[in-house]
């Protein structure tokens, strides 16, 4: 259907397909707009991100499928850790990417030096809290907030990655409780950094489709925050295949829709702007 969605990964960092084959697949979907986000490069050893010296060959083929593919607007973009003092989207700028994504993957350091990455297995995640966090769960979960916060203060992205990425491991609860007051404050005292900014939240189907969470990224309770403190949202699926383009769409614009959301961020024309939405797709005047 008519949906854009800039959050997508290819072969050139963790994804699963080309370039090209999100952009066909855009055409087959009849979407309006396909952004890319690889993950950007990273000043230390990661095999999950684009590698420095593969960035210009990645947007060199972006710009090269705009000229091909003129049926659907492709945009660049990459998708940024923000880790304070080491790297944001701040140091992307000369690249000029039309849509930035900005995401919290990294919350501290092991004493080795290693970067201690949420993002992988709960395991890993259990690995990090232990070692890093001397098992303090709310200690791990403020920085990864606190983290989010400077980001959107210091460094803004266009787009928030994946807000409450850190529930993503916490399958039945195994490190905190959503619904306590603590979770709930840090959240809270978040949404309102962001509704000081020119931020865009992102709901994000990826964790739900991938039978991680329970909902999307951001949980409803807090996309009824960020409404409540009129943040706008556009509707993206973090495509690692192209298969994934439009994963859950319909559902996350009813749940938009339930909230009270009666528009959504689009990047058109080479602008961002608003349009109206529907289950099945935008609706543009
Ligand atoms: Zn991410
Ligand atoms: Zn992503």
């Amino acid at each position: 259907m008519n949906w854009t969605n800039y959050h997508t990964h290819t072969f050139y960092c963790d994804g699963e397909c080309n370039l090209k084959d999100h952009v066909r697949q855009a055409i087959e979907n009849q979407m309006l707009a396909v952004g890319f986000s690889s993950h950007a490069p990273v000043p230390f050893q990661s095999d999950w991100h684009i590698k420095q010296e593969d960035v210009k060959a990645y947007l060199q083929e972006i710009k090269h499928l705009k000229t091909v593919y003129p049926q659907v607007q492709i945009y660049t973009g990459l998708e940024i850790d923000f880790i304070p003092d080491v790297i944001g989207p701040g140091d992307f700028k000369a690249y000029n990417l039309d849509v930035v994504v900005g995401s919290v993957h990294y919350i501290g350091q092991y004493a080795d030096g290693e970067y201690f990455c949420m993002d992988f297995t709960a395991e890993e995640l259990a690995h990090g809290l232990r070692e890093v966090y001397a098992n303090d769960v709310q200690a791990m979960i403020r920085t990864y907030y606190e983290r989010v916060q400077m980001m959107v203060q210091q460094d803004p992205p266009d787009i928030i990655g994946h807000l409450d990425l850190i529930k993503k491991l916490n399958k039945g609860n195994r490190f905190f409780d959503e619904t306590q007051t603590w979770y709930k404050e840090i959240v809270k005292e978040t949404v309102e950094v962001i509704s000081n900014s020119n931020c865009i939240v992102e709901i994000n189907t990826r964790g739900f489709y991938q039978g991680k969470t329970e909902e999307f990224y951001p949980s409803k309770w807090i996309l009824e925050l960020c409404f409540a403190k009129n943040i706008p949202v556009t509707i993206s699926s973090d495509a690692h295949h192209f298969a994934e383009l439009e994963n859950n769409f319909g559902e996350a614009a009813e749940l938009l829709l339930s909230i009270g959301y009666q528009e959504v961020q689009v990047y058109l024309d080479d602008k961002w702007g608003d349009a109206k939405f529907s289950s099945k797709g935008l609706q543009l005047s």
